[in-house]
């Protein structure tokens, strides 16, 4: 029997997650088809977010529009999955040199800096070097992004909208009004599938420049509380002594396996500044979805009227899920527009 619905979603990481709460909020129909191992971003980040690129005196693309309600957004997805994931540490980058002190010194004066980081002449904890002081920036922490995404699909099950089954691009057909795949009747389509964005004929040209990427779990029983120590690499406490330690970036081999060779980089980092002894538990890998301009993929796609994207996340996907679901959103149901720098129809 044909099932109507107004939306069909492809992909559930972290963006495909976002585009379906709007749909909750709104009261949308829809439905999710997703299945593990396509891609594979959402499951291996660390899921910080911080609108500050200290290392290079930098602030994030759109932060000010972005961080200051990142926090609520989450909040409000939390009282849906009824689960804590939003944890509101703050990122305490470790100044590494007299230069860097002075440069910051002056920076944090900067309207542009002012309202999102602090200077602190203490070491965040006896065994982390921070010698010239540690700048501590706002509106940062971290998302247990699994604990989410399993969260919010135990709510999709029981609303009867997720597919767990591998999408398959030639089993969808479409005409003017719509798409049919499988007994799915649907008016919109939206791809959320990240890097298997490549494999889609549909998406591959959307100008995506994937990135490998690794994380390492550490056991350590010297505490860090409260606080995400960063420099070169960030050190997360995720409780129970364990601390997340990552990441490295590479642009070859861009398959799902670890290597040793991101192991020593990241934890020839870590040990600049961490003194204290610890194992390694754990080493995952994934590939995020950057783009060719390092901007998020978003709008209509040019074979229908009625298909979008919502891609490119790169390394900021909690951040700027939230905020690009609600642009498409808008987008889709009330004609807004796309901003041009991050609309898809830039890379045609
Ligand atoms: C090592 C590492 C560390 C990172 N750290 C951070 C961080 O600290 N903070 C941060 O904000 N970001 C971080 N990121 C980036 C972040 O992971 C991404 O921005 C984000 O997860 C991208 O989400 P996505 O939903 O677009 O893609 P994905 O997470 O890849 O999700 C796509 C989903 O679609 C499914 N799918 C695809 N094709 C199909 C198909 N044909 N059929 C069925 N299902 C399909 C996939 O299996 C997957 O479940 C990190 C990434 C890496 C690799």
């Amino acid at each position: 029997m044909i099932r109507n619905v107004e939306n069909i979603i492809v992909g559930g990481g972290i963006a495909g997650t976002w585009m379906a709460y709007q749909f909750v909020k709104a009261s949308k129909s829809f439905v999710l088809i997703d299945a593990e191992g396509h891609s594979k971003s959402s499951f291996v980040a660390a899921g910080i977010f911080n609108p500050i690129i200290p290392a290079k005196q930098k602030i994030s693309y759109k932060a000010d529009e972005i961080y200051p309600f990142l926090s609520k957004k989450y909040h409000d997805l939390e009282g849906f999955i009824h689960e804590k994931v939003l944890h509101k540490d703050r990122i305490s980058y470790i100044i590494d040199s007299l230069k860097e002190l002075n440069d910051w010194a002056a920076q944090s004066e900067n309207h542009i800096f002012k309202d999102f980081v602090i200077m602190r002449n203490e070491r965040i904890a006896d065994h982390v070097i921070s010698d010239f002081g540690v700048l501590d920036i706002q509106e940062t922490g971290w998302i247990d992004i699994p604990l989410l995404i399993t969260s919010f699909r135990k709510k999709l099950i029981e609303m009867n909208a997720y597919l767990n089954e591998d999408f398959s691009p030639n089993l969808l057909h479409f005409d003017e009004k719509g798409f049919d795949y499988k007994n799915l009747r649907a008016t919109n389509i939206i791809f959320c599938q990240g890097t298997a964005a490549l494999q889609n004929p549909f998406t591959a040209n959307i100008g995506l420049k994937p990135a490998k990427g690794e994380v390492i779990t550490i056991k350590s029983n010297e505490t860090i509380q409260g606080s995400i120590p960063q420099n070169g690499v960030f050190l997360v406490p995720i409780g129970n002594d364990l601390y997340r330690v990552g990441s490295n970036c590479s642009w070859s081999n861009l398959d799902f396996n670890p290597t040793s060779e991101a192991k020593n980089e990241i934890i020839n980092k870590l040990t600049k500044w961490y003194k204290a002894p610890f194992d390694i538990v754990d080493q995952i890998a994934g590939v995020r979805p950057a783009s060719l301009d390092r901007r998020p993929i978003v709008g209509q796609l040019n074979f229908h009227s009625n298909a979008f994207v919502l891609n490119g996340f790169g390394s900021k996907g909690v951040a700027l899920a939230p905020f690009y679901s609600k642009m498409l959103y808008s987008n889709i149901y009330d004609e807004t527009p796309i901003d041009n720098d991050v609309d898809v129809s830039r890379f045609k």
